[in-house]
């Protein structure tokens, strides 16, 4: 196995075996270059080629006298996917509360609009009655007036005058009275109105305030919690060259808390196909570290797994 042992050599591996010192560094390699490293449970020739056999390798600068050379930076990778597991998990738990207190607050906010309107058109129309209202006893009490006039009217031209100008008030009332039934009428319907939009609003108000409680809560409750992976995960990052950690990065980016994948009876653990007996080898030996050709994934070897 080719070994590149210091993070200088970058621009001349350009031979197919050559390991890899960063990210753009990143190609394929052929599975079938030799390993004569039987594992006693691959009985299988080395070097079978199948449709997903192409895999990625990378390498950083390490020390030579580590053996299994990639096996630290498998057991922090490990560790770190464990983190943000969890971490995934506290986000998944907030779940869509945020968004549904946006959406419930939205609602509220046009419901006390269309409320607050409604009760100032429900003001206006009562200051309207009340005018119109005072204008009729007023307009009541002239014609009452004129009506004990004609009582005492001198001419029939004074009579007629005043008969005539009781038509006009009486004419005026009605007027005003068929606009206050035109006014009650629309207050009756505003007062329906307002009253359910009243009930949608109390209910929506005690939604969203249970909603923001939840929320509190939550962020209450794992902001412990989060900031205790958040510093053990720094101080996790801290111990991988920048290379790993970028590809760690990128892949957590992707699959959000499983950045790694165990390799198991010859699977991926992450997208369920199938590995090269060769590079299942490969992987267990550690000797590089390996990406998933389909799914892009760290690949792990369940006996790391288990012993780490
Ligand atoms: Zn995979």
């Amino acid at each position: 196995m080719t070994e590149i042992k210091n993070n200088e050599i970058s621009d001349e591996n350009s031979a197919s075996e050559n390991a890899f010192k960063n990210e753009g560094d990143i190609h394929s390699q052929d599975i079938n270059s030799s390993n004569s490293d039987h594992s006693p449970d691959s009985e299988e020739p080395a070097g079978e080629e199948s449709g997903a056999s192409v895999f990625f390798t990378f390498e950083a600068a390490e020390d030579e006298s580590e053996i299994p050379k990639k096996t630290g930076i498998l057991k922090i990778f490990l560790e770190l996917r464990e983190i943000d597991e969890e971490l995934a998990d506290i986000e998944e738990e907030k779940g869509d509360l945020p968004s549904e207190i946006r959406t419930i607050r939205s609602k509220v906010e046009r419901l006390s609009g269309s409320l607050s309107a409604e009760k100032e058109r429900f003001t206006n129309l009562t200051d309207e009655k009340n005018s119109l209202e005072d204008e009729n006893s007023s307009y009541e009490e002239k014609i009452n007036k004129y009506d004990e006039q004609k009582f005492n009217v001198r001419s029939n031209t004074e009579y007629d005058e005043i008969t005539k100008a009781i038509e006009s008030l009486f004419v005026i009332v009605e007027k005003n009275e068929k606009k206050i039934k035109e006014i009650i009428k629309e207050i009756e319907g505003l007062n329906i109105d307002s009253h359910s939009r009243e009930t949608d609003l109390t209910e929506l108000s005690g939604e969203l305030s249970e909603k923001e409680k939840q929320l509190n809560e939550l962020n209450e409750q794992y902001l412990q919690d989060e900031s205790a992976l958040l510093e053990k995960r720094n101080d996790l990052i801290s111990k991988l060259a920048p290379e790993f950690v970028t590809l760690y990065e990128k892949i957590n980016g992707s699959y959000n808390g499983e950045a790694t994948a165990i390799v198991r009876n010859g699977n991926c653990s992450g997208c369920y196909n199938s590995i090269p007996p060769q590079r299942v080898i490969e992987i267990k030996t550690a000797e590089n570290i390996y990406t998933c050709q389909s799914c892009g994934r760290i690949l792990i070897s369940e006996e790391l797994q288990s012993n780490g």
